[in-house]
């Protein structure tokens, strides 16, 4: 069992709420952001950068209902260029989470469809006691609205193939495909191929093989 840390800034106290349905609170809070905020190596919310909420929590039958929006910074790399990639991020989440004792009452009660549960992808978040954690929530909205091919235009022509050089600081580069220099690394990358004595090498084996056959 771990247990919620509750100095955890992601980690909410609902207790003021009250557990009447209908109830309903708000909550703002500015907070450095936990590590994992986005996809590894590609983009995300760097670790400590500010992080803001504002959560709406209204008490229903079954649990808490949290709606809120996250405001963050995300950094990454172009996938073209692979020059830095910035932008602010605005999120929108919403989750159930439900009564400790609610939630057994809801397995119970889908208890006979088990095997479909266990294959379903949907997670069940539950409260413990009177504390939620968002972290896993916000970390699921963060990652959903992140690009997973993050371009730092639309339009970014990328980086030249022979010299690795930005296209869109020049997009006239190219290069003369009589340069002497051009073509002697060609020559070079070409001549293991042009020796060619395993593939001959195989070419009559295979031949001998064939005339073996007959
Ligand atoms: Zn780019
Ligand atoms: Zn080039």
């Amino acid at each position: 069992m771990n247990r919620l840390d509750h100095r955890d800034p992601l980690v909410f106290d609902t207790h003021e709420l009250g557990r009447r349905p209908g109830a309903l609170r708000k909550v703002s809070r500015t907070l450095e952001a936990p590590e994992g905020l986005g996809i590894i190596d590609v983009i995300g919310v760097p670790e400590k950068s500010e992080l803001t909420l504002e959560l709406r929590l209204e008490s229903v039958v079954e649990g808490v209902l949290v709606t809120g929006v996250a405001e963050t910074l995300v950094e990454g790399e172009c996938v073209r260029c692979l020059e830095p990639v910035e932008f602010d991020l605005d999120v929108d989440f919403q989750e159930l989470y439900y009564y400790p004792e609610s939630d057994e009452r809801h397995r119970a009660r889908t208890a006979g469809t088990e095997d479909l549960d266990e294959d379903s992808e949907e997670e069940t978040y539950r409260l413990e006691g009177d504390f939620f954690d968002l972290q896993p929530v916000l970390r699921d909205a963060v990652v959903l609205a992140l690009p997973l091919q993050p371009v730092c235009q639309e339009d970014c022509l990328g980086l030249c193939s022979e010299c690795g050089a930005r296209l869109s600081d020049d997009p006239a580069h190219h290069h003369d495909a009589a340069d002497p220099r051009w073509a002697a690394l060609q020559g070079l990358s070409a001549a293991p191929g042009d020796e060619g004595d395993g593939t001959e090498n195989s070419d009559t084996r295979e031949g001998l093989a064939e005339n073996q056959e007959k």
